[in-house]
């Protein structure tokens, strides 16, 4: 129905990054002056533009031209060519998914010996290093660290400075004291970037030794006039619950996928459903189970829905891409509780919504969020997908 989003590339310059203007301009700003900080966390929602900015950030520090864009006030701020050998090389890097998957098939055609300490780096330019989360738990971990470290030792070989991107805070707990090693002394000539949609899950020892910059949520409209520019070939109705469901990230609402996340949210309504029409009711409210046709309590439903999970990479994306859906129901949920129906995010399910919120307690959106984050953390820890999603069902149904 929608067309593939394209492969994302870099805008051309920083005045085509979309929103948080300030914070861009005081980070271009520190660049031209030579003081952008050495530890960096670069933080804001899934699809906010942290990684975008990073790889610009690097080409700014880099490029070979390093031009400026001079304010009436006197007041420089760095840009970069994105033509000189430098900027093209970290551009190079814009796909990063796509990147990823690519080490990880060449991780697989090692040797297993080989295998085990192969971890995943990405390297566009001598001096630019990118450690996303290692597959398949996720989690950075101490080899990629030490590569870091390693590294970060040595004079930068073409470019003037050493550039590391972090793009997850998610860390083995020995990778991130390793880390904070570093962090206490970088050496004059590198520079860290942990990209963080949560800065709270790192180490507060990490953070203290990091200056900080957040990349906040664009407005509705800003959002709904981007779709409306770069994505014009996508309905007014679906255009507002991209709109919404993308909670102010310009990069999420232009690459988001709708029949992925209605498939997602689909098989997460299942479980809200069949926790809805087991035997839970409101406080006060006479203690029977609604009936089955009402709110589709529907065990055969259930069952072959998480048979569908499976383990591996591919049933991680999915478990994730659920509990992402699930949790976005559940606000909407708390958000009919708490009298702001016109915030609800899934606008197209709204009349479902509001038969559910009146059947579910506060309680149970509670203890079901919960839920839902260990089963997010279940798989960090790479257990078997399909077997934690039913407990989870079986969690959320109130089974003991
Ligand atoms: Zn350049």
């Amino acid at each position: 129905m929608n067309n593939p989003p394209a492969a994302p590339t870099l805008p051309a310059d920083f005045n085509d990054f979309l929103g948080n203007t300030p914070a861009v301009e005081s980070l271009r700003t520190a660049i031209a002056a030579g003081r952008l900080p050495h530890s960096l966390i670069l933080s804001g929602p899934s699809g906010a533009g942290k990684y975008t900015l990073a790889l610009m950030l690097a080409m700014a520090v880099e490029c070979e031209r390093q031009p400026r864009d001079l304010w009436s006030n006197g007041q420089s701020l760095a840009g970069f060519c994105g033509r000189c050998h430098n900027c093209t090389r970290i551009a190079s890097a814009a796909n990063l998914e796509e990147l990823v998957a690519a080490a990880v098939i060449a991780r697989e055609d090692l040797r297993e010996t080989d295998k085990k300490d192969t971890r995943v780096l990405i390297q566009p330019h001598p001096d630019v290093l990118i450690l996303p989360p290692d597959p398949p738990q996720l989690l950075i971990k101490l080899g990629q660290v030490r590569t870091l470290i390693q590294r970060a030792h040595y004079l930068p070989a073409e470019a003037p400075r050493r550039i590391f991107i972090l793009t997850s805070t998610n860390m083995m707990k020995e990778a991130a004291n390793s880390l904070l090693k570093i962090l206490e002394e970088p050496p004059d000539t590198v520079h860290i970037i942990i990209l963080a949609e949560n800065p709270g899950e790192l180490l507060p020892t990490i953070r203290s030794r990091c200056a900080s910059v957040r990349l906040g949520a664009l407005p509705l409209d800003e959002i709904e006039g981007l779709l409306i520019t770069r994505r014009p070939e996508i309905p007014p109705p679906q255009r507002a619950l991209i709109a919404r469901l993308s909670q102010g990230a310009a990069g999420r609402a232009l690459s988001f996928d709708l029949d992925a996340y209605t498939a997602a949210r689909a098989d997460a309504l299942i479980l809200i459903k069949y926790a809805a029409g087991a035997p839970i009711t409101k406080p006060g409210a006479p203690s029977q189970t609604v009936s089955s046709s009402e709110v589709g309590y529907d065990h055969t439903a259930l069952f072959k829905m998480t048979e569908t999970y499976r383990a591996g990479a591919d049933g991680q994306a999915k478990t994730t891409a659920l509990l992402r859906a699930f949790s976005l129901l559940l606000e909407d949920l708390l958000l009919l509780d708490a009298g702001t129906p016109e915030l609800v995010r899934n606008i197209d399910l709204r009349p479902e919504l509001e038969r559910l919120a009146q059947t579910l307690p506060f309680a149970w959106i509670e203890r079901a969020s919960h839920a839902a984050d260990q089963v997010q953390s279940g798989l960090r820890r790479n257990l078997l997908r399909s077997l934690s999603l039913d407990a989870f069902a079986a969690q959320l149904a109130g089974a003991p």
